[in-house]
């Protein structure tokens, strides 16, 4: 997956769904906002070796993230 860098935080993502996990708030109230650091390690999001944020190592959070790797278990004749 390509890297996500954030134009609001100046951080770098390791996906989108890393990405998507930082941004929070109301869209249409325009309330969109970054996560702080410390809000983002207490959704358990870390900093790999690239100094780009992940997403948790076991996703709880993020259902689609989950699907996806079933989606791969089933590809690959699971
Ligand atoms: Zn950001």
């Amino acid at each position: 997956m390509p890297a996500s860098y954030c134009t609001g935080c100046s951080r770098t993502f390791s996906s989108t769904s890393a990405f998507d996990l930082h941004r929070i708030g109301n869209y249409t109230r325009h309330q969109r906002r970054c996560l702080r650091s410390q809000e983002m390690s207490a959704k358990g999001m870390m900093r790999n070796d690239k100094g780009q944020w992940t997403l948790p190592p076991t996703e709880k959070i993020a259902p689609w993230y989950v699907s996806v790797e079933a989606k791969m278990l089933k590809a690959s004749g699971y």
